[in-house]
């Protein structure tokens, strides 16, 4: 599948993704050893797209190539001469794991989140630092969710300077692995396990096998796919944000076989990026019947009735409780995660 993005390689199938995963990022035996920099304190090492890079393997330390890119900062008088490391950004690795060492990166293997960070230099970076797929500019707080917090609310979103901000996090969990792709410029940025455990327990209580589940604001669908897996007989997504359903879309397509299900049908001319009436976006058959829905979880009920479980899982800075009337009319049972 090519990248809805930048029409490249960027998405994998998971069955590639699953097979390669632990290996992706380890040192080969003529890797050079871990650099060990300090990275809080200021470095006046100059670094350029040589530096750290392995004679056999090609990759390099992730400190090289925030090395690489804080000389860039540097050179172009954006940063001072004392910035450190940490000063760059936010690195996020394309197939995100929890990666048990540090990592070695190969070619456009790092989407980077820079809070001070122009076009031009985003460009440079793109020519110089072969190991970054993409540089996003953060636009507001770290702590301000990416998204929309309801439908009356404007998008936040950060800005995709150069390249491509797809990437993939790989969800392992005791019901199965799973790839949910994500428009990092788009999409919540997620560093949260605890969700997975309170599915985990929710299917070791029994609550999800042969139920009929409201993924009420999928985001990319991470929780509603978790429950095909874990054999609820129907899951229903449904978010207000259309840049999320396009990867919840995208991420039923490509884990299809994991889930064992198949798309049937799926509404190619909808553009509106805020929902509000529920809209059928896709369906697939299979393990579970799914549905798709674009619209406010406050009017699903004109589409979703008489659910089992309705699971709401909103952005940090949200109180969910304004949302419980909502999940009452369309399920027995609200569960918060
Ligand atoms: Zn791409
Ligand atoms: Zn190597």
């Amino acid at each position: 599948m090519k990248c809805p993005t930048c029409n490249g390689d960027c998405i994998l199938p998971p069955d590639k993704v699953l097979a390669d995963i632990f290996g992706k990022y380890m040192a080969c035996s003529a890797c050079p050893p871990d650099p060990g920099y300090n990275k809080s304190v200021p470095i006046s090492e100059k670094f350029n797209g040589l530096s750290g890079k392995c004679p056999k393997c090609g990759k390099r330390h992730l400190d090289f190539v925030i090395g690489n890119v804080l000389t860039i900062l540097k050179e172009k008088g954006l940063f001072p001469r004392d910035a450190a490391l940490k000063d760059v950004g936010t690195p996020l690795i394309a197939f995100g794991f929890k990666v048990p060492y540090p990592p070695r990166l190969g070619i456009k293997s790092l989407v980077l989140i820079m809070d001070s960070v122009t076009q031009d230099i985003a460009n440079e970076i793109m020519i110089q630092v072969p190991e970054v797929r993409g540089v996003i500019k953060r636009v507001g707080r770290q702590s301000q969710s990416i998204g929309i917090l309801d439908t009356t609310s404007s998008p936040h979103t950060y800005e995709l300077l150069a390249g491509c901000d797809m990437r993939c996090d790989v969800v392992s969990s005791l019901l199965g692995e799973i790839c949910v792709y994500k428009n990092q410029s788009k999409i919540h940025i997620e560093f949260n396990n605890t969700k997975i455990a309170k599915m985990e327990e929710l299917f070791f209580k029994g609550e999800i096998e042969n139920a009929t589940v409201v993924d009420g604001m999928c985001g990319p669908g991470t929780l509603g796919m978790l429950c095909i897996l874990a054999g609820a007989r129907k899951v229903v997504f449904n978010d207000a944000w259309l840049p999320a359903l396009e990867n919840t879309i995208l991420n039923l397509k490509i884990n299809s076989s994991l889930l064992g299900i198949k798309i049937n049908f799926e509404k190619m001319d909808h553009h509106e990026l805020i929902g509000d009436e529920p809209v059928l976006l896709a369906s697939a058959k299979g393990n579970a019947q799914v549905m798709v829905y674009h619209g406010d979880i406050r009017k699903l009920e004109m589409a979703v009735r008489d659910c089992d479980i309705c699971l709401i899982d909103t952005f940090p800075a949200m109180d969910p409780s304004r949302f419980m009337a909502a999940c009452k009319d369309i399920s027995k049972k609200t569960i918060i995660i």
